[in-house]
């Protein structure tokens, strides 16, 4: 392998490597919105509302403040 090879190769190897860095960083914050979601879950003194939005199968109350689900596992 010549050098300017090499050079490129070692770049999309530590390229890679950023990427895997960066996801780990993604579901951490996501682990801590789930967190932040089941805390605001229990302090919002929520006010249930019908989500006519919701095209999912699932319950479709949100509460019309902090707009998490009636029920906290969709959440
Ligand atoms: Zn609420």
């Amino acid at each position: 392998m010549n050098q300017s090879s090499l050079e490129l190769a070692n770049q999309i190897n530590i390229t890679y490597s950023n990427i895997h860095h960066k996801e780990e960083e993604i579901v951490m914050l996501k682990q801590e919105i789930t967190q932040l979601k089941k805390k605001l879950f229990n302090t919002c003194e929520h006010e249930w509302e019908r989500d006519w939005d919701d095209r999912s199968c699932h319950s479709s109350w949100l509460c019309k403040h902090c707009k998490l689900y009636r029920n906290p596992n969709y959440n």
